[in-house]
């Protein structure tokens, strides 16, 4: 879901990533500005009102972050689009207890933070702009443009708001829709039904901006990418939620002993396509080492035992854990390998790589699986 966005910061500790749809942006203003003024487009205030959407967008993603993480959720990113934003959620810390799924009431009050902030930003625009006694017209349309930035900042605040409590998932209003459904569905069912919805709107958007004004196609094409994103996103939780480490691990695998040579260690290394080791001691499993490691290790010691350089601490996992729980426990010790044990017995190995390969695997199928169900239906 990363590859059509770039990083461009951090904000409030939260990664901050442009959609590549936000490009679209200002060739799409000078466009229209082009069109409008015959030729006479003005490409420093253009830009001027695409920094300024952004940065309406990017205030209205801020207020659902305070309001996130007040309920003990964890941004770890948000990617702008050109009216909207998309945050995505960490996992919970193993360390602090799991919120349970948000209540209808908190999902209400999340949903809405978002419009609240860009109302709220028109107010205080509107009392600055009237204090200070500039000239913002602000009646006189087009409400949004170029020729007047003062007005504009109130009214891409306001259009803000109201284009976000469409009821199109993964728009606000989408959510709050998505939310009535959980009342009486499970949770993926709403989802799928909010997104038909929003697809529905947005290829109406599409089709009425054709034949009027072309930022209802833009607005549907944005719609159309922000669901697009949503329901990868899910897609990707459901596998992590739902998909057991048992159907995933290596079950053939090779293993070092703690009595082995290093350069012992690197030939056997060299003969398989794994990158982290388990050391088994018997039946015992003892420690962890990568090829890295024994590779670094070699280079600055010389040959030595595996016993001196592997790693003694390391998180074991069970064949029914989640695929979520083996992530955790990977990115919290920063390791690169989970050994699966069933009465202290080692039954497999779960690596990061391998997580990875499987995850895009699992998604597509479960896509295509789904696709498929909708299609018979
Ligand atoms: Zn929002």
């Amino acid at each position: 879901m990363r590859s059509w966005s770039i990083s461009v910061g951090r904000l409030f500790g939260v990664d901050v990533r442009l959609h590549l749809t936000f490009f679209i942006l200002p060739v799409f203003i000078f466009w229209t500005e082009y069109a409008a003024h015959q030729g006479n487009a003005n490409g420093g205030r253009d830009l001027a009102l695409a920094g300024i959407l952004l940065a309406c967008v990017a205030a209205h993603e801020c207020a659902h972050i305070f309001t996130a993480r007040r309920f003990g959720m964890i941004p770890k990113a948000v990617i702008l689009l050109p009216l909207t934003g998309v945050t995505l959620y960490d996992e919970p810390r193993a360390d602090r207890p799991q919120p349970a799924a948000l209540s209808f009431q908190r999902e209400i009050r999340l949903a809405l933070a978002g419009p609240l902030a860009n109302l709220a930003l028109a107010c205080l625009a509107l009392a600055v702009i009237t204090g200070s006694g500039l000239r913002a017209d602000l009646w006189k349309w087009p409400f949004l443009q170029v020729a007047n930035l003062p007005r504009s900042l109130v009214w891409a605040n306001l259009y803000l708001a109201l284009l976000n409590l469409m009821p199109a998932y993964p728009l606000d209003g989408g959510r709050l829709l998505r939310a009535f459904f959980c009342l009486s569905m499970d949770s993926s069912a709403a989802t799928r039904r909010a997104v038909s919805i929003s697809n529905a709107i947005a290829m109406v958007l599409i089709f009425a901006g054709l034949f009027s004004d072309s930022w209802l196609t833009m607005v549907g094409v944005i719609v159309f990418s922000a669901a697009q994103l949503e329901e990868r996103a899910l897609v990707f939780q459901s596998v992590l939620d739902n998909v057991k480490l048992e159907e995933v691990m290596l079950t053939d695998f090779a293993t070092l002993s703690p009595a082995d040579t290093l350069e012992d260690a690197l030939e056997k290394a060299v003969h398989s396509l794994q990158d982290d080791f388990p050391v088994v001691r018997g039946s015992d499993m003892v420690g962890v080492i990568s090829r890295q490691r024994i590779l670094d290790a070699l280079r600055a010691e010389g040959n030595g035992y595996v016993q001196a350089v592997m790693n003694k601490i390391f998180e074991v996992s069970v064949r029914h854990e989640s695929l979520s729980s083996a992530f955790r426990k990977l990115t919290s010790r920063s390791s690169s390998i989970i050994p699966v044990v069933e009465d202290q017995r080692l039954i497999g190995i779960v690596t990061l790589q391998n997580l990875m390969h499987s995850m895009t695997l699992l998604a597509e199928s479960r896509k295509l699986r789904r696709d498929e169900a909708e299609q018979d239906m």
